[in-house]
């Protein structure tokens, strides 16, 4: 299986796998016209589409995908009922899609019903974990998206994330304000602003890199190492709902 990207609206992944047989398994398409412009460019035979939750930035270009693919069959979480979904998934469900497994993974928080989509080693995580940072929490499902969060550490280190959205560069600037003298924030910073600079795609996101670059992964080490700032957390979840409600107001 072969990954590709495809960058829209002001900051969107589309994420397709493709084999040598030119089948292809679309993720989260939020728009629909550069996928059907790509998909025929390439003389793919789409197969599938999977969703991670219910947003229109993930969801808007299914309908017309279909309507010119109508044999694609589209994967979603309960919440995704409404929007041309014909299977719906959940939490530990496999998917056999061109001779692969992919599992389903129980990812709440963004949303109440966001999953993602594994397939070694690429985690198409929509929402919950994007490069050294997180995606917003709706509906107050805080502890959700630190048990979703959690769970993705826990994933092998050579994991690939697979977020829907670039904030990588404000995630940083953000992160900095915090641990204004972490090496691997410092490095990583300088290294996304030079592939910026040089309009090179700043993707792979390897999960080991994120463990020392991502806030939200580093919770659990912010509260053991009593990081200045940090003083009134009493615990792990508490230094997370700190730094995501303080993320709500920065700039991104
Ligand atoms: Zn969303």
């Amino acid at each position: 299986m072969i990954l590709t990207n495809i960058f829209v609206l002001k900051d969107n992944y589309i994420w397709i796998l493709y084999n040598k047989d030119h089948s292809c398994i679309i993720i989260d398409p939020g728009v629909s016209d550069l996928i059907i412009e790509k998909i025929n460019q390439q003389k793919w035979s789409p197969k599938a589409i999977l969703l991670t939750h219910f947003h229109k930035d993930h969801t808007n270009g299914v309908k017309n995908i279909i309507k010119k693919f109508p044999n694609i069959i589209v994967f979603g979480p309960e919440e995704t009922k409404n929007y041309n979904v014909n299977k719906i998934i959940k939490g530990g469900d496999r998917i056999c899609l061109l001779k692969n497994n992919i599992y389903v993974i129980s990812t709440p928080g963004h949303t109440l019903g966001h999953v993602s989509y594994y397939l070694k080693p690429y985690l198409f995580c929509g929402d919950t974990l994007f490069s050294a940072g997180c995606g917003r929490v709706f509906q107050n499902n805080y502890l959700n998206m630190y048990n979703s969060i959690q769970l993705i550490k826990s994933f092998p280190d050579n994991t690939i994330l697979c977020c829907s959205h670039e904030y990588t560069l404000s995630n940083l600037i953000f992160s900095m304000l915090f641990l204004p003298e972490d090496k691997n924030i410092k490095i990583y910073y300088k290294k996304v602003q030079k592939k910026i600079f040089l309009k090179k795609n700043i993707f792979p996101f390897y999960l080991n890199n994120e463990k020392k670059i991502n806030l939200f992964l580093r919770t659990d080490e912010i509260y053991s190492k009593k990081r200045i700032g940090f003083e009134k957390c009493k615990n792990s979840f508490e230094i997370f709902y700190y730094l995501r409600k303080r993320k709500d107001k920065f700039w991104s």
